[in-house]
């Protein structure tokens, strides 16, 4: 009989691990995603919500079949990062491309698309489990619709808030930044050169990235008191602002997108698996975007588990133990030095204790004369 593998969210990291599970012998997959809609061809204008992917992502989208239209994607081939004080800044610059930059829309049409002619998925929109039953390890989900669906391997992909997670008994550390994340994409009147840039304040966390055609995604992470001022400009002042956080470097900035803003979270979950269930992406970890990693790390952790139940004894089940410990082994140490690492970051950038200030101003400037630790941190930042 085939191993039944449920998987809960249909967001990027659920629908990449559905494509990369349906490759295994002998599985059927199912998506259970609350949202009704079919992810549409991207439209002539950019998704103001972005993806920095790394090169691993876009190997392991590649290898799934479900690689973005190149037409929609821009490569950031050097980044440059300022501190508060507006003359020190780090330059990051390597012989290939740092990231690429893909719209949500674009990653999720390429995602449907991908598992639109595979028969083992089947994906159940506009639905949503009411109650989770367990049996050891097999979970039972009751449907709204009154259905039951049978799960060998309950994989929770829900994201940060994740229902799964909570039935489940796992507890997460929740860390409230009380900030919010302001995205959208603007025209810029100078090329960006496929510059990504980054200014770090007391105050916020400021990202332009290249797209395509002249234009930059930007993500602002500020906090909330500032982000409710943002709120109240009109869209002209809005643009005064970008402009002015980003000291001018691309000239007068115009609007190409609606501006939209998310709650910033740290979640990290205690841990990743029980009997029978696994969490991924968002529901098992949620980072700062200031490093611009939470898709990345979960489309590794999707890829992990693959190869994990790939490689496992054939005498063991899926919902294992002893097969989820290894997968969980395999990416918490990681996601959590990352976690901690971007939070720390942001802790030293929101100080204004004097230490902190010569690290993020002079320290800047030290390190941008240190061509081999450059290296190692883009290595480290976008491998
Ligand atoms: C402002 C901002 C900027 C960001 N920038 C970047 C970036 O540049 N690069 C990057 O890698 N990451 C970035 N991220 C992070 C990135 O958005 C997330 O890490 C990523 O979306 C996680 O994907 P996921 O599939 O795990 O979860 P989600 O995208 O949250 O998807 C979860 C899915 O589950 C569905 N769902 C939830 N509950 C249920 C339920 N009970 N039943 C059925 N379905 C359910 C939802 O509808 C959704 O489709 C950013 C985040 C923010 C907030």
């Amino acid at each position: 009989m085939n191993t039944n593998i449920v998987i809960v969210g249909g967001g990027p990291v659920g629908r990449a691990f559905a494509l990369a599970a349906s490759r295994l012998a002998n599985v059927d997959v199912t998506v259970v995603e609350r949202s009704v809609t079919l992810a549409p061809a991207p439209a002539a204008a950019f998704d103001h919500r972005v993806y920095a992917l790394s090169p691993a992502s876009l190997v392991f989208l590649a290898e799934i079949g479900a690689s973005p239209d190149a037409a929609r994607l821009s490569k950031v081939r050097a980044m440059q990062v300022w501190g508060d004080d507006a003359n020190s800044h780090l330059d990051l610059a390597q012989g290939q491309p740092i990231a690429t930059i893909v719209e949500h829309a674009a990653l999720m049409f390429a995602l449907e698309q991908a598992a639109s002619n595979i028969e083992r998925i089947r994906v159940l929109r506009g639905a949503v489990p009411k109650a989770m039953g367990t049996n050891g390890n097999q979970h039972e989900l009751e449907m709204d619709d009154g259905s039951t669906l049978r799960a060998d391997l309950l994989v929770g992909a829900d994201g940060s808030r994740s229902q799964i997670r909570e039935w489940a008994g796992i507890p997460a550390v929740v860390k409230d930044y009380e900030s919010d994340g302001i995205v959208a994409n603007l025209h810029c009147e100078f090329a960006h050169g496929d510059v990504a840039r980054q200014w770090f304040t007391t105050d916020a966390v400021l990202a332009y990235l290249p797209l395509p055609e002249k234009q930059i995604s930007v993500v602002w992470s500020v906090l909330r008191a500032k982000s409710e001022a943002l709120k109240a400009l009109g869209d002209a002042d809005f643009c005064r602002a970008v402009e002015s956080a980003g000291h001018n470097v691309l000239g007068k900035l115009t609007l190409a997108s609606p501006v939209a803003r998310f709650p910033l979270a740290r979640v990290i979950a205690d841990h990743w698996c029980a009997p029978g269930l696994a969490l991924m992406g968002d529901a098992a970890h949620a980072v700062h975007p200031l490093a611009g990693q939470g898709v990345n790390l979960g489309f590794a952790d999707a890829r992990t588990l693959c190869e994990t139940l790939r490689n496992r004894s054939r005498f063991s089940a899926a919902g294992d133990m002893l097969v989820l410990r290894k997968y969980e082994r395999a990416r918490r140490e990681a996601t959590l030095a990352l976690s901690e690492l971007t939070d720390k970051l942001r802790a030293l950038y929101m100080s204004n204790a004097k230490a902190a200030s010569w690290v993020r101003n002079d320290g800047l400037s030290l390190l941008n004369r240190m061509p081999h630790a450059k290296a190692a941190l883009v290595h480290y930042a976008f491998s």
